[in-house]
């Protein structure tokens, strides 16, 4: 029933399709979203109406697209995925919408990259079930008011702020994903280890939780990566022991940072004395996108006290000296 207009063509991506849950009961975390989902579906349902349109912001592998699929099995109806760099004109959209039944769901993932001309035409869309399309150019051009069936659009993005305010208020409700705490991952280790028949201790899975950067798409390639250590390297169960050694080989430390996030810690400490930075010059050292660095690496050194920005820039924290072995000065403790 899923329409895939996106080739990802990555392998991570079937992986994360085969352990996706299938319903708001399934699914582990986000207790207020799935709350507020639960009433609006039920209340749609009962009308026999099409869902408001959605909007999911929150950093990646959070559970964005998982959600929009659960919607789609809990409203029983059809769901098209694309994204926002995969829809480049207006005749992408049309494609798309011309074919959509009643109550479908249309969701777009990476919706702030949607370019203006796209974006501009899917307001009346969204709005009034209807689109101007334009057919012909110069002298000949005329447009067409087209019909469209009544759809739920569902957008993912990695930060509100990205999207523009119209496009934002014609969303009819925006939902926030947070991070998940360790309790929550276990739990989803656990669930993704039954389905993959895994032996294992239940420490060793609340300890794959704990490194997992509160993500569960990471908390399931950390398992399929100590999943591979195990088989290969011990008796193929998961112990705490198995876990530790495979971690420390994917370079993951004790708080869950890989080596882009101390890397970047690192640079702000040895390059800018700890800052403040702006984001632009600590991407540039990297040699990394700015985008990767606000929307993944971040949002989580943020939250776990590492980071600190200021209207002046980025500023690394004492917790982020002392746990990459720095003192004030900026100099590798021995
Ligand atoms: P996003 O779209 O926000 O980047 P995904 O929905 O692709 O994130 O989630 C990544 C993977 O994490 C999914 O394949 C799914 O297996 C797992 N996952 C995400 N959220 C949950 C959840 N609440 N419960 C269980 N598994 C989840």
């Amino acid at each position: 029933r899923v329409v895939n207009t996106v080739s990802r063509g990555k392998q991570e991506e079937s992986f994360n399709n085969a352990l996706r849950p299938e319903s708001l009961q399934e699914c582990i975390g986000q207790q207020n979203v799935k709350d507020k989902l639960s009433i609006a579906i039920t209340a749609a349902r009962q009308r026999s109406e099409p869902l408001e349109h959605i909007l999911f912001y929150g950093p990646p592998g959070l559970g964005k697209t998982t959600l929009a699929n659960i919607i789609s099995n809990e409203m029983k109806a059809n769901i098209r995925v694309t994204s926002g760099p995969a829809l480049t004109k207006q005749g992408d959209v049309m494609g798309l919408l011309s074919n959509i039944s009643q109550g479908d769901i249309l969701f777009i993932d990476e919706i702030h990259r949607l370019n203006t001309v796209v974006e501009e035409f899917i307001y009346p869309a969204m709005e009034d079930f209807k689109v101007d399309f334009t057919v012909d150019s110069g002298m000949h051009a005329k447009t067409i008011n087209f019909p469209l069936k009544r759809f739920t659009l569902i957008g993912a993005t990695t930060r509100a702020g990205l999207i523009s305010a119209p496009l934002r208020s014609r969303f009819g409700m925006l939902f926030h994903l947070n991070y998940y705490n360790t309790r929550e991952l276990t739990l989803i280790v656990k669930r993704s280890a039954g389905m993959l028949n895994l032996d294992y201790d239940e420490d060793a899975l609340s300890l794959i939780a704990s490194r997992s950067r509160s993500t569960p798409r990471i908390a399931n390639r950390l398992l399929k990566r100590v999943r591979d250590y195990a088989q290969v390297k011990g008796s193929g169960k998961l112990t705490v022991d198995i876990v530790e050694s495979s971690l420390k080989m994917e370079r993951i430390d004790q708080y869950g940072l890989d080596e882009l996030d101390r890397a970047f810690l690192k640079a702000l400490i040895t390059v800018y004395d700890g800052g403040p930075s702006g984001i632009e010059a600590v991407a540039a050292t990297l040699g990394e996108e700015r985008d990767t660095l606000e929307d993944v690496v971040e949002p989580y050194l943020l939250q776990n006290g590492f980071l600190r920005r200021t209207k002046r820039g980025r500023e690394a924290t004492k917790k982020a000296y002392d746990h990459l072995g720095f003192d004030s000065g900026g100099l590798e403790k021995k």
